[in-house]
């Protein structure tokens, strides 16, 4: 075997080695997923049925399998059907294929569509609905509480638990005002966990508009059931939740996220520049923003007043004027710019 063939052996097998680790890394992690869910030992897989995930009656390894008529093979080397050691690694590869859908976040409906194209044996997207529904969603929900239930006793343990820096926000599935669900979530901003996501479903408030700051109270309330006490919160400008948090929760700082605030910002000024007389402003978009950002970085104790008019000298910078701006942000604090 000549040096080039035997360097492409050992990579290949290097390869082959590495995807089977792989396999074995996802596969142990589903396994325990699988049983945290169903609350089964290992060797009771074997049993499971693929479509209902009850018992089956059999008490041998064969299972009645009940998918589509395996798809129409024209290459004579390509099974059909592929065999399973048992029915419990079919169980497996095939609750894997389900997982790996549903977290890749990908559409079951089109994937599944390509795997059929190229005449792969796969599930159905019934059976997808059926292992989501019964496997992975309790699989999602278990962990999820588990880890949880571990951020809050880690912040009980360090003590952090009573002055929480958080930001929150609320997303809806479908944009402006006529979404079905809503979530908010909320993140602890000192060690970037997320602490609580609460679903909000339009018909419980009284219009959809009303889902963030239920979420956000939802959320408050799970706090409070964990003694975890809020300190500061940082969220959108979001009017409801900002009167909220003044009437029932005064002794949080309050405080408005930046980048919302230059999202907005900017669609402004996007929209200001298309006017004829205004299209210098363009030139300056991405300057206002970052001063923007500066303003806010730069006043780590948060003395609104010197924000104010950190912000506020843009208007004397932008007419080269770099002094004199107010009482406690006198000057700007660049040095000496070049002659235009
Ligand atoms: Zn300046």
């Amino acid at each position: 075997m000549s040096v080039k063939r035997q360097f492409q052996s050992d990579a290949s097998t290097r390869e082959r080695k590495q995807n089977m680790k792989r396999l074995e890394h996802h596969s142990k992690v589903l396994e325990t997923l699988f049983n945290e869910a169903t609350d089964r030992t290992e060797d009771s897989d074997n049993l499971l049925d693929i479509h209902t995930g009850e018992e089956a009656v059999s008490t041998t390894n064969e299972i009645d399998v009940q998918t589509d008529p395996p798809p129409r093979i024209h290459h004579k080397s390509m099974q059909a059907r592929p065999r399973f050691r048992s029915a419990g690694q079919q169980v497996r590869i095939h609750v894997g294929c389900s997982k790996g859908i549903l977290f890749a976040g990908t559409s079951p409906t089109k994937v599944l569509r390509v795997l059929k194209s190229i005449n792969c044996y796969t599930i159905t997207t019934r059976t997808f609905l059926n292992h989501q529904k019964k496997f992975l969603q309790p699989a999602i929900k278990t962990v999820w509480t588990k880890n949880r239930n571990n951020i809050v006793q880690k912040l009980k343990e360090t003590n952090k638990h009573k002055e929480l820096v958080l930001g929150g926000d609320g997303r809806c599935d479908s944009p402006g005002h006529c979404a079905k669900y809503g979530s908010y979530t909320i993140q602890d901003l000192t060690i970037n966990k997320v602490l609580d996501v609460q679903l909000v479903q339009s018909n419980e408030v009284p219009s959809s508009v009303h889902m963030e700051k239920e979420g956000l109270v939802r959320c408050v309330r799970f706090l409070e059931s964990e003694n975890l006490v809020m300190k500061t919160i940082v969220t959108d400008r979001h009017t409801q939740i900002n009167k909220w948090l003044k009437e029932n929760q005064e002794h949080v700082d309050h405080r408005f996220d930046v980048w919302h605030l230059a999202k907005n910002l900017k669609e402004k000024l996007v929209k200001l520049a298309k006017d004829k007389q205004c299209t210098d402003i363009g030139e300056w978009i991405q300057s206002i923003l970052n001063h923007l950002y500066w303003c806010a970085v730069s006043t780590p104790d948060g003395n609104g007043e010197m924000i104010a008019e950190k912000w506020l000298s843009l208007n004397n910078h932008i007419i080269n004027i770099h002094t004199k701006h107010g009482r406690v942000f006198e000057k700007c604090a660049h040095g000496r710019l070049p002659a235009a």
